[in-house]
């Protein structure tokens, strides 16, 4: 069988930039599920279904046309990476994430993307649902605090800010504090770490190290 690297985590960890790293190392495909999550969400607000319609949703979960090409991610043909990444996007992804149904009709997508020679997946339940069998298992968190500063970093680097502002950074934090509660707080697949898992607190560690750290848990 093909081998899985599992990396979950909570948000604005860094698994992601983290997991996408290892896989070009290892020269592995990489599967973004927090996406996949952000697409069906995305998909339901562009077609009018409600976020609490349960079977409406499963049922645009299992006939999404999505596809992840030369870096770009699109929904019915066309590009939708900043809508995807929109924190109003991540808050009904995560509304919508506590739907069994839903979660279930995205499993077999999911796992479409486990093909040779190997496959990083990041997420939430990469370890305790959706490749139970991972060869390696890897929870990934830092302090909301650091991921806080993180995301607000990464804003004023991008020049979405005019100036530092404490209101915004506070905002992104009780943002962060809020999504961890809901995410560890549902009944199904909940954040937490698996117990088979490893633990990777990247409060103190650099991407580099971070992805080293993996690779040297893979390699063990
Ligand atoms: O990781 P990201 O912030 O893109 O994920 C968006 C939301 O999708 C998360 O807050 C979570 O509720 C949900 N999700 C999930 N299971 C995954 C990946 C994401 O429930 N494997």
């Amino acid at each position: 069988t093909v081998p899985v690297i599992a990396i979950d985590g909570p948000s604005a960890s860094g698994k992601g930039t983290v997991a996408q790293r290892v896989a070009q190392r290892l020269g592995w495909h990489y599967l973004d599920s927090g996406a996949i999550y952000r697409l069906a969400a995305l998909a339901a607000i562009q077609k009018g279904v409600a976020l609490t319609d349960e079977p409406a949703l499963a049922k645009l979960a299992r006939h999404l046309d999505i596809s992840f090409a030369h870096n770009h991610i699109y929904l019915d043909g066309e590009t939708v990476d900043d809508a995807v990444r929109a924190e109003e996007t991540g808050n009904a992804a995560s509304a919508i994430a506590t739907l069994p149904a839903l979660r279930a009709a995205l499993l077999d997508r999911q796992r479409a993307f486990r093909q040779a020679p190997g496959l990083v997946a990041d997420g939430r339940d990469m370890a305790s649902v959706v490749f139970t069998d991972a060869k390696t298992k890897i929870y990934l968190t830092a302090t909301a605090e650091i991921r806080a500063q993180r995301r607000y970093r990464q804003l004023l680097e991008k020049g979405l800010l005019e100036q530092a502002d404490n209101a915004i950074f506070d905002r992104i934090l009780q943002d962060i504090r809020d999504r961890d509660a809901r995410d560890s707080a549902r009944t199904v697949a909940p954040l937490q770490q698996s117990t088979d898992a490893a633990l990777l607190d990247t409060t103190e560690l650099g991407i580099d190290e971070a992805v080293n750290q993996v690779l040297a848990l893979h390699h063990r």
